[in-house]
């Protein structure tokens, strides 16, 4: 066996706990808008079923941006503002819940994300796909394309009650890759139905994902006005081998895109396209000026995914056409250096000329574009908005071993405000989907789609926005999810599911120390009471199918002194290993939380079948039935 695999080590989540605890803030509230039930003294209001008080309710509504209470009535809102105002609506059956000053706002939406979809193609059970949202404040997101198998599971999901955040489905025209240089049409949905657009419906369908230009691997390159440079492929190895030299891949011609987006518009859909290089937004930005002819686009709501490479001179066509744009949250600033040295000349800072749009007035919202590869909770997570939030805020970026990239000028002269990128997260993906007023704000009448949050994003300093954990998630009125240990902030406890220790919000897994539990490592590892301990192992396979089939029938026990011991099971991202045709990926075992002493921990993996790495094969029947190591753990008081 080779010793990559047997490299079984200690990974140790230090919980970085978000300072919180103000006090709550006397704001001097303007309050323009009245509550939608007029009181007199004489008038009863209908009581509310349940109250949020004494806490900062940021609304998102630029004519109230803040308030103090919120009460809910049934599905929806009943009234925002003072303290005073909303106690009025308490009745005797009133659920009143005490913020304690801490923040409560609506729940954020993903304008982008492959999360649903592509694990659900895995076999996730929905249950837990919906509880992974959930647990991020998540209440509703937009699947950035389908096929018709996975939007009937969803309209028959619906049906049985069983869809707990709003999905807006996005139908395909062509796929999101080339076959012989050429794009392949796999329509789903929209040619045999109508869009789905009932704003009281979970599952809405109400648009169709076209790709317009390539992404690199299989997908070909994004379509550039200037000729990819020749010392590409130093940075993009094998780019070459898909890529069209020397301008990347257009999927459609100009006119063969005007007559799908006329097509599609006539159907009642917008369109959504896939478009990275700026050769390619030329050519859709002409076709939808095309098919609008004359008219506005907040009427139809075509968009732009990514946008990846914008040039100055495009931008001000955003405005005119009023195209509706998607950013991602987490640049990689880290990865700032190489593209200065991809580039030609300067055209690297049109990397970020995107992150303009929002300031420009343009409908530019938020999406983390997550395809559900990477372990949801590793740091800049593409599933947790809140390190979309911190991205736009600071342009700053994590390394693997957790220090932190500073954006240079080109990156950081596109940071965005707090207010802003609230808004990013919230009512633009709100606007995206014609859901705007539905949901994305506080406000009398819409859904009661709300989350509080452990510290309040507009006070609290923005380098420790990325600290931020959702305590309570509400959709439709009803506490879907709460946090460990805040059951006092989603006290209607009958309905509330309450998260399973080590799941994602117990806190952001800031310090990774990566210990060796192998010869090779430190003995005993020194830990302290407040690590979160993981061991984990390290795989290396031939090809990401073994990859997949190893982390899908890998089980683990784990004993500490010899006593078994619960553990939940997360994986890494795949890795390709550089300059070798093998694959590699870390699966990680929780341990838990540790009482000052001496620990020896045993790790055991087994197999629920016979598999191969494509080097060796593993258990039942094989000559490595089980995998396992140990190591000695001392936590200090
Ligand atoms: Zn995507």
């Amino acid at each position: 066996m080779r010793n990559v695999k047997t490299w079984l080590s200690l990974l140790v989540l230090l919980f970085t706990l978000a300072a919180c605890g103000r006090p709550p803030i006397d704001l001097p509230l303007e309050i323009t808008e009245t509550p939608t039930i007029e009181k007199t003294p004489t008038q009863q209001v209908e009581p509310a079923d349940i109250i949020f008080h004494n806490g900062t309710i940021i609304t998102i509504e630029r004519s109230q941006p803040t308030a103090e209470a919120v009460a809910i009535r049934g599905q929806l809102i009943q009234a925002v503002g003072t303290e005073e105002e909303i106690l009025a609506y308490k009745g005797t059956d009133t659920l009143l819940v005490d913020l304690q000053g801490y923040t409560l706002m609506p729940g954020f939406e993903d304008g982008h994300t492959h999360y649903t979809r592509n694990k659900w193609g895995e076999g996730v059970p929905l249950e837990t796909l919906m509880d992974d949202l959930l647990a991020f404040g998540l209440t509703s997101i937009a699947e950035m394309h389908s096929t018709d198998e996975y939007i009937d599971f969803m309209l028959e999901a619906e049906k049985n009650n069983e869809i707990d955040v709003r999905l807006n489905i996005f139908g395909e025209y062509n796929c999101g890759f080339l076959e012989n240089g050429k794009s392949i049409f796999c329509p789903s949905w929209y040619l045999d139905n109508p869009p789905i657009l009932d704003p009281t419906h979970m599952v809405r369908i109400p648009g169709v994902k076209i790709f317009l230009d390539g992404a690199g691997g299989n997908r070909g390159c994004p379509y550039m006005s200037f000729k990819w440079p020749d010392n590409i492929a130093d940075y993009w190895p094998g780019i070459w081998e898909t890529c069209s030299y020397p301008y990347g891949d257009l999927y459609l011609t100009e006119d063969e895109l005007t007559a799908v987006l006329q097509d599609i518009q006539d159907r009642g859909y917008r369109a959504s396209l896939h478009v990275m290089g700026d050769a390619g937004l030329d050519v859709a930005l002409n076709a939808i000026e095309k098919v609008l002819n004359g008219q506005s686009n907040l009427i139809y709501r075509h968009q732009i995914q990514h946008s990846s490479t914008l040039r100055p001179d495009q931008i001000d066509r955003y405005v005119q056409l009023n195209i509706l744009a998607q950013v991602p949250g987490y640049f990689n600033t880290c990865e700032a250096e190489e593209l200065e040295a991809m580039y030609p000349e300067d055209y690297y800072t049109w990397d970020t000329t995107r992150f303009a749009l929002p300031g420009l007035g343009v409908h530019t919202y938020y999406g983390g574009d997550c395809a559900g590869r990477q372990d949801i909770h590793k740091v800049g997570s593409a599933l947790n908005p809140i390190w979309g939030l911190y991205g736009l805020v600071t342009r700053k970026q994590f390394r693997e071993d957790m220090t932190i990239c500073e954006p240079p000028e080109w990156v950081a002269k596109y940071k965005i405000s707090v207010e802003q990128a609230l808004e990013m997260v919230t009512i633009e993906p709100a606007y995206a989907v014609s859901m705007e007023d539905y949901i994305g704000s506080v406000k009398p009448g819409k859904f009661a789609d709300l989350i509080i949050l452990s510290d309040n994003p507009l006070t609290m300093n923005p380098d420790d926005l990325y600290k931020l954990t959702v305590w309570m998630t509400m959709v439709n009125g009803t506490m879907k999810y709460c946090a460990p240990g805040k059951e006092a902030y989603c006290p209607s406890a009958s309905q509330v599911k309450v998260a399973q220790t080590g799941s994602p919000t117990a806190a952001p897994q800031m310090t990774q120390i990566k210990m060796n539990c192998d010869k090779r490592g430190e003995s005993p590892i020194l830990l302290s009471s407040e690590d979160f301990v993981q061991t984990y192992i390290k795989w290396e396979a031939k090809t990401t199918d073994q990859l997949i089939e190893f982390m899908a029938s890998e089980r683990q026990s784990i004993f500490v002194n010899g006593e078994q011991v619960d553990s939940n099971i997360s994986h890494g991202e795949i890795e390709k290993i550089e300059g070798s045709d093998t694959v590699i990926v870390k699966s990680m075992f929780d341990v838990g939380i540790l009482k000052p002493g001496e620990y020896e921990i045993r790790t055991i993996l087994t197999f629920d079948h016979k598999i191969t790495d494509g080097f060796d094969w593993y258990g039942p029947g094989t000559q490595y039935p089980t995998i396992e190591g140990t190591c000695t753990v001392v936590i200090e008081k």
